[in-house]
């Protein structure tokens, strides 16, 4: 669990701060109606098929953008931008040839692009931050934060020092704000001391850094938007970002159940990355600690954690982690036959339009007599 708690473990082993890790494959997701699909190609048939354009679009790497701002902190290839329905095209100001915008793009590594799409009278603004992070200043960055860990401790000051120490750092500005903007809400949501920040403040702050850190394809910027979403209970968000650890190999268990109840595999997270874990384990707040610990565990397992996390449970927890527990808990009664125990769980979260399916299959297995 987090450094600050234990004393991390020393630096000689391994963390995955370096070396290849990729997330798994993108959700692909229509951003008009929602709907997913498996492959980019799948996704372009469908959108122009069933949201027939009415105003220009632009796409990076397959996606769609829409009004909101976009930070990018790789080197754009002019190929990962396509424009569509559109006969002209603005920059900052400036006409450029529509088949020409993504060589244009590619060739800016620090600026705020402001683009109008236009056609026919109907005009579509778009905005790019581009802010190319060198790989210098992330491992900079990287550096400072094995530095802060390394001194076992997280306070304000700890904060403090390390934003102090990442600001000659500036092309990773935004890497370095969303690992704050983490280490700060996570402060709140642990009610630290020497936090001013109230309890709730964690949300803002933790739904800030998941933004700040998207576009950096780093293990560390990866980890903390997992367990964010982990956090929010967006299980397959965090299983993408985390495939692979022990906390992909979680969420993936609690996916299934919301999404079938059925063959859901049991899982060993004994078999996860050890370096990712590690990782993992250096940024992990202590509920969610607890709560992958146990939920790692096969069902049948955890009847002897019964009454510790029953304990937990009476907890002033946050909301999200209460569901997570209702439905391990649901889920562990329901195996070993305590049928009152997982109902009890079960009907809890029975109103919350998202776990409605689960509830009720649960509540069906077991067997309730209205
Ligand atoms: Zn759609």
């Amino acid at each position: 669990m987090g450094f600050w708690h234990t004393g991390y473990i020393e630096f000689h082993q391994p963390v995955g701060l370096t070396g290849e890790w990729k997330p798994g494959p993108l959700r692909l997701t229509c951003p008009h109606c929602g709907q997913e699909f498996g492959s980019e190609d799948d996704l372009r048939r469908h959108r122009f098929e069933a949201h027939p354009l009415y105003r220009p679009a632009l796409f990076l790497n397959g996606r769609e953008l829409g009004t909101q701002r976009v930070r990018i902190t790789r080197p754009l290839g002019s190929k990962q931008i396509r424009v569509e329905g559109a006969t002209r095209a603005v920059l900052n100001g400036h006409e450029v040839v529509v088949a020409r915008l993504g060589l244009k793009l590619s060739e800016i590594s620090n600026d705020v692009c402001r683009i109008v799409l236009g056609k026919e009278g109907v005009e579509a603004q778009f905005e790019l931050e581009i802010r190319v992070a060198s790989e210098a200043d992330l491992c900079g960055v990287e550096n400072q934060f094995k530095s802060m860990a390394a001194c076992r401790r997280l306070d304000m000051r700890a904060i403090e020092d390390f934003i102090a120490a990442t600001s000659r750092y500036s092309s990773a500005i935004g890497y370095c704000d969303g690992i704050c903007a983490y280490l700060y809400g996570l402060m709140a949501k642990e009610r630290a001391t020497d936090c001013s920040l109230p309890h709730e403040a964690y949300l803002a702050r933790y739904a800030k850094a998941a933004e700040e850190l998207a576009p950096y394809d780093r293990n560390l910027a990866h980890t903390i938007g997992g367990l964010i979403e982990f956090h929010f209970n967006h299980f397959r968000d965090a299983e993408r970002l985390c495939a692979g650890s022990r906390l992909g190999a979680v969420a993936s268990r609690f996916a299934g159940w919301i999404e079938s109840r059925v063959g859901v595999p049991t899982i060993y997270t004994d078999d996860a990355d050890e370096e990712i874990t590690a990782l993992e384990g250096l940024v992990t707040e202590w509920d969610t600690e607890q709560i992958l610990g146990w939920a790692g565990r096969p069902l049948l397992a955890l009847s002897e954690h019964l009454d510790d996390i029953e304990l937990f449970f009476k907890r002033d927890l946050a909301e999200f982690d209460r569901v997570k527990l209702h439905m391990l808990l649901g889920e562990a009664f329901a195996a070993l036959g305590k049928t009152k125990s997982a109902l009890e769980h079960a009907r809890a979260l029975r109103n919350l339009p998202a776990l409605e399916g689960w509830a009720e299959a649960l509540i069906r297995e077991v067997g309730e007599h209205k």
